[in-house]
């Protein structure tokens, strides 16, 4: 069997996104073919799909344009795996505001419930690298980046936190969470040569064995 793997190519690191799935199936020896979600029609035949980082106005404005946001929305609803980064973690929250604007009236997928803050970490922080505990992959720490990163403040129902990072003003920031069939990262997994997260997702979220 071969699966197909769609990337969200409106706006962002889509490059990073499409080698990082690439290395992480070929890890996985599993066979696949990409695609690059332009369009409603590159929808139809995806087992799962990846959302970059980039800026979320952007990504929303544009799947909004396109008529991509609702028919993946309703697509993610029916069980489609999707993983989110940065941005695509912003577009995936029911609940989204801004660290310094306060509301934002962008348009968002809505799927999962969570609250998240977008460039939560500020100014002095605005990039930085951690190493980050995620226990669902073991002990060695997954090396995080993090570019004017959102975060998450609230989860409810079964969304589950998956690694936290402490955080002066907030306290305890979510910025891994894992509800059903989704999965948001804070940081950037595509922009590192670990694949623990990819294959996280690919095996355990989106259910294909490997090889
Ligand atoms: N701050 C951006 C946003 O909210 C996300 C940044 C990123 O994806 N690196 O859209």
């Amino acid at each position: 069997m071969t699966i197909i793997a769609g990337v969200l190519a409106l706006q962002g690191d889509i490059e990073e996104h499409v080698q990082a799935l690439e290395r992480a199936l070929r890890e996985l020896n599993i066979s696949y073919r990409i695609v690059l979600v332009k369009k409603v029609e590159h929808l139809s035949n995806i087992d799962l799909i990846t959302i970059p980082g980039g800026e979320s106005t952007t990504i929303g404005f544009l799947s909004r344009r396109t008529g991509i946001l609702d028919k993946l929305k309703e697509r993610i609803e029916n069980g489609l795996p999707v993983l989110g980064t940065c941005a695509g973690m912003v577009m995936m929250a029911k609940e989204v505001r801004d660290a310094v604007v306060g509301e934002t009236s962008q348009p968002l997928l809505g799927v999962m419930d969570m609250s998240v803050i977008r460039n939560v970490f500020g100014r002095q922080r605005e990039s930085f690298e951690i190493d980050l505990k995620i226990p669902v992959l073991g002990e060695k720490p997954f090396r995080a980046v993090f570019i004017r990163a959102p975060a998450a403040v609230k989860l409810w129902n079964d969304a589950q936190p998956l690694a936290t990072l402490r955080h002066e003003k907030y306290g305890e920031l979510i910025v891994m969470v894992r509800q059903r069939n989704m999965l948001a990262c804070a940081f950037h997994p595509e922009l590192v040569l670990d694949t623990r997260v990819h294959k996280y997702f690919i095996t355990e979220v989106a259910g294909f064995q490997q090889r």
